[in-house]
C-alpha cells in the first residue's frame, strides 16, 4: 500500500504533489480541529448538565424534604413528576435515611441503570455526589431540613442528547470543512498555477534550448525567491555554455579553415593552383564510373612541355614557375567547362575530357592547345617559346581501367616527344610495344658501360676543297649482346632522360682523349670532336671534370673540340656564358652542333666563345632542291664567316652538295661522301690516303 502510494505519488507533476500534500495536511488539521471541538463541546455540555442537575437537586430537595418529613409518598411522586420538564433526567429515586425506597420517577423507555445499595451507601459514605458514565450522569444529593438529613435524592440524566448534538455539530463541521476544502482546492489550484508558472516557463525554455541548441535565450524573472535564484542560476549556466559554445565554435571554425587549407594543399598544386595529381586521379576514377549514357567516351590527355627542364635550368626556377602558371592559365581557358585540368607534376599536365562525342573532338582540342602554347610569349620581360607534346588515350576504347588508361596516355605522350615534339598522338598498340622495348633499352644500358658493350667510331671531317682529313667526330656505338648494333638515336635520348649520359659522356671523353694522344704520338695531328649532351652541359662542374680527365690522360685541350647542341645554348645567361668561357679557358675548341635547328637568336652568338658552327644535316640534304634550306645554309655560312667562325657542314653525301657548300664559302665538311664513322685503326689509313691523294692532286696541278 505504502509502496503503491509512493509510486503513484512519484508519478505526479510537481503542482499535483503540492495539491496532494495540501489536501492531506489540511484534512488532518480539520479532523483534529473537529475532534477537539467535539470533545470540548461534550465536556462543556456535561458540565452544564452537572450544574443544572445540582441546582435541580437542591430545588427538588426542599420540596421533597416536606414529603419525607410527612412520609407523604404521594406528594413526593407529584414533585418528581415535574421532572418531566427536565430534558435530561430520565430516572429519579428518593430514599429515606435507612436507604428504603420512598418514591421514584422514570421517563418512558428511557435508559435507567439500577442503583445498587452498595453503590449508594458508598457514595453517601465518601460524599461522592455524582458519577459520569459513558451513557449519562448519576447524581445523589442529601434531602435536608434545617440541616438535618431526611433522605437522599438520586437522579440519572441521559447524555445521549449531548452526543446527538455533538454528532450533528460534527456533521455540520465536516460539511463546512468539505465546502471550505473544495473552495480551498480551487484557490490552491489557481495559486499553484501562478506559483508554478515560472517553473513551467523554465522547463519550456530548457526544452527549446535542448532541441534548438540556441544558448542565446535567457529566462526573464526578477523575483528574489527560490524561483528567482533558480532562474538566475539557469541563466548563468546558459551564459557559460554559450561562452564555451562560442569558444568551441571558434575552435571548430579554425579547425575547418585548417582542414580546408590542408585539403587545398592535398588536392591543389601550389604553383599553378590547378588540381594536383591526387585530385586528378580521384576525378578520373569517378569519371570512369559515371560515363554518361549518350556520350560514353572520355579522353585522357597528358601534356608535357618540350624542353621545359632546359628553361628551368637556364632561366631559373622562378621563371620556370611563371611559365608553368602561364601554361596552366592557357589550358584552363582552352578546355570546355566540364573538363578537368590538373598539374601532374614537373612540366606535366593532365586533362580529363568527359562526355566526348568523337575522338576527333580531343584531337581538335590538342591542336588548339599546341598552337596556343607554342605562341611566343613575354614573361618577366623575356620572350620565350615553348612547345607541348600531348598523348591521348580513350576510355573505354583503349583501356578498361584507369591505371592502364594513364599509362597509355603517357606512352602516347612519349611517342609525341619522339616524333619531334610539339605534336599530339593518340595511343596505339604499336606504341606500347615500342615503349616496352625502350624500357628494355633503359635496363640494358645500365649494364652496357660496365660490360664494355660501348665503343667509339670516328667520322672524318675534311677540307671540302682539298678533301684533306683535318679532324674526326667521335660517335658512340653500342653492340647489344642480343639486339646487335643499337643506334645512338635510340639510346642517347634514353640515357639523357635517366641521367646515364653523364657517366657515359665522361667515358666517351676519356676514350677520345686517349685516342687523340695516341694519334698525336703517331704523327697524326687530328682535331677530335666530342659530342657533349645538353644534359651534360647542365652539370655545374662540367669544365672541372673534363679538365681533370684531360690531365689524367695527359692529353692537350687544343686537340679536342666539344660539340654542344644549339638547344643547350637557348639563352645567353651568365651561367651559360660562364660555362662556355670555362671550357674555352681550358683550351677546348667549341662547336655548335645541329646549328639552325634551334631557336637561338643569332645576335647573342657573338657573346659566346664559339669557334665553329656545324650546319645541321637537314639543311644539307635539301641544299640543291629546297630554296629554304639553301638560303639558311647560305646565311649560316655567311654569318659564320663574318663572325670569324669556322663553318662545317655535316651529312655531305654528294659532290653537288659539296660544290654548293664550297660556292657558299663553307670550307669544312663531314659526311658519307668521304667516309662514314669508322674504327680508329681505319682513320689512320683514311688520313694517309686523303693526304697522299691531296699530294698527287697538288703534283698534277703543278705539272699541268
Ligand atoms: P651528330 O652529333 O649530329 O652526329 C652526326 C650524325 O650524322 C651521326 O649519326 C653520323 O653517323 C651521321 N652522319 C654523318 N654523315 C652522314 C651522312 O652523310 N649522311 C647521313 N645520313 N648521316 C650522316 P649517329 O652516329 O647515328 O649519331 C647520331 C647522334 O647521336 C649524333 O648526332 C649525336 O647527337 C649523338 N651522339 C653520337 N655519339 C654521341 C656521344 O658520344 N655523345 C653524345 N652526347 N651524343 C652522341
Ligand atoms: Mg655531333
Ligand atoms: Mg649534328
Amino acid at each position: 500500500m505504502n509502496r503503491k502510494f509512493h509510486r503513484w505519488y512519484d508519478g505526479l507533476r510537481f503542482g499535483q504533489k503540492i495539491l496532494v500534500i495540501n489536501t492531506i495536511t489540511a484534512g488532518a488539521a480539520m479532523l483534529l480541529l473537529t475532534l477537539s471541538i467535539a470533545v470540548i463541546y461534550i465536556f462543556s455540555q456535561r458540565n452544564q448538565m452537572l450544574e443544572q442537575t445540582s441546582i435541580q437537586s437542591q430545588v427538588f430537595g426542599e420540596s421533597l424534604a416536606a414529603s419525607l418529613s410527612f412520609n407523604d409518598t404521594g406528594s413526593a411522586r407529584e414533585v418528581l413528576a415535574s421532572l418531566r420538564n427536565s430534558p435530561h433526567v430520565v430516572h429519579a429515586d428518593v430514599f429515606d435515611l435507612q436507604g428504603q425506597h420512598f418514591a421514584e420517577y422514570k421517563k418512558d423507555n428511557s435508559w435507567s441503570p439500577e442503583l445498587s445499595q452498595a453503590d449508594f451507601m458508598l457514595s453517601v459514605k465518601y460524599g461522592q455526589t455524582h458519577h459520569f458514565g459513558l451513557r449519562g450522569l448519576s447524581y445523589v444529593s442529601a434531602i435536608k431540613l434545617n440541616n438535618k438529613t431526611l433522605g437522599y435524592f438520586y437522579t440519572r440524566s441521559d447524555a445521549m442528547p449531548i452526543y446527538r448534538q455533538t454528532a450533528v455539530f460534527i456533521l455540520l463541521v465536516i460539511a463546512a470543512s468539505l465546502i471550505a476544502a473544495a473552495a480551498g482546492l480551487l484557490l490552491l489550484n489557481r495559486l499553484q498555477r501562478v506559483l508554478m508558472a515560472p517553473l513551467h516557463n523554465l522547463i519550456q525554455l530548457m526544452r527549446y534550448i535542448s532541441e534548438e541548441n540556441d544558448y542565446s535565450k535567457r529566462h526573464i524573472l526578477r523575483s528574489s525567491d527560490e524561483m528567482g535564484e533558480l532562474a538566475m542560476g539557469f541563466n548563468q549556466m546558459l551564459e557559460r555554455i554559450q561562452d564555451r559554445d562560442n569558444a568551441l565554435g571558434l575552435e571548430l571554425k579554425e579547425k575547418e579553415i585548417t582542414e580546408k587549407r590542408l585539403d587545398r594543399l592535398a588536392h591543389y598544386d601550389v604553383v599553378t593552383h590547378l588540381p594536383n595529381r591526387h585530385f586528378f586521379n580521384r576525378q578520373l576514377i569517378s569519371s570512369a564510373l559515371q560515363g554518361t549514357q549518350d556520350k560514353p567516351l572520355f579522353g585522357l590527355m597528358f601534356i608535357d612541355l618540350d624542353d621545359f627542364k632546359m628553361v628551368n635550368d637556364t632561366l631559373g626556377h622562378h621563371f620556370g614557375d611563371v611559365l608553368l602558371r602561364h601554361v596552366a592559365e592557357l589550358l584552363a581557358k582552352t578546355v570546355r567547362s566540364g573538363d578537368v585540368v590538373a598539374r601532374l607534376g614537373g612540366d606535366e599536365f593532365g586533362i580529363i575530357l568527359p562526355g566526348l562525342a568523337r575522338e576527333e573532338d580531343a584531337a581538335a582540342l590538342a591542336r588548339k592547345i599546341i598552337s596556343r602554347i607554342s605562341e611566343p610569349v613575354t614573361l618577366d620581360g623575356r620572350e620565350v617559346v615553348v612547345g607541348a607534346s600531348i598523348g591521348i588515350s580513350f576510355f573505354p576504347g583503349d583501356a578498361d581501367n584507369v591505371d592502364t588508361l594513364m599509362q597509355y596516355a603517357d606512352t602516347a605522350m612519349y611517342h609525341a616527344k619522339d616524333n619531334g615534339k610539339n605534336n599530339f598522338q593518340f595511343f596505339s598498340n604499336e606504341m606500347h610495344v615500342r615503349i616496352q622495348s625502350r624500357r628494355g633499352v633503359e635496363t640494358d644500358l645500365r649494364k652496357a658501360l660496365e660490360q664494355q658493350q660501348l665503343y667509339l667510331e670516328y667520322q672524318p671531317q675534311f677540307d671540302i676543297d682539298t678533301r684533306r682529313i683535318v679532324g674526326v667526330e667521335t660517335l658512340l656505338r653500342w653492340q647489344h649482346p642480343e639486339l646487335g648494333r643499337v643506334g645512338p638515336n635510340e639510346f642517347i635520348p634514353v640515357a639523357e632522360e635517366n641521367g646515364l649520359i653523364v657517366p657515359i659522356g665522361e667515358w666517351v671523353f676519356r676514350m677520345a682523349c686517349l685516342q687523340a694522344k695516341k694519334w698525336h704520338a703517331q704523327g697524326l695531328p687530328l682535331t677530335i670532336a666530342v659530342n657533349v649532351s645538353s644534359r651534360q652541359f647542365l652539370e655545374a662542374d662540367l669544365a672541372q671534370r673534363l679538365e681533370h680527365i684531360l690531365c689524367e690522360v695527359g692529353a692537350n685541350a687544343s686537340w679536342i673540340e666539344l660539340e654542344i647542341t644549339e638547344s643547350a645554348l637557348l639563352d645567353a645567361s651568365d651561367s651559360t656564358i660562364g660555362k662556355l668561357n670555362a671550357l674555352a679557358g681550358i683550351g677546348f675548341g667549341l662547336a655548335i652542333d645541329d646549328f639552325g635547328t634551334g631557336y637561338s637568336s643569332l645576335s647573342y652568338l657573338k657573346r659566346f666563345p664559339i669557334s665553329k658552327l656545324k650546319i645541321d644535316r637537314s639543311f644539307i640534304v635539301g641544299i640543291q632542291d629546297n630554296s629554304n634550306d639553301k638560303a639558311i645554309a647560305h646565311a649560316i655560312i655567311a654569318m659564320g664567316n663574318s663572325l670569324d667562325m669556322q663553318v662545317i657542314a655535316e651529312g655531305i653525301e654528294t659532290e653537288q652538295q659539296a660544290q654548293y657548300l664550297l660556292d657558299f664559302g663553307c670550307r669544312l665538311g663531314q659526311g658519307f661522301l668521304v667516309s662514314p664513322s669508322v674504327a680508329p685503326e681505319k682513320v689512320a689509313e683514311l688520313v694517309m690516303v686523303s693526304n697522299s691523294a691531296m699530294v698527287s692532286n697538288m703534283e698534277q696541278l703543278q705539272y699541268a
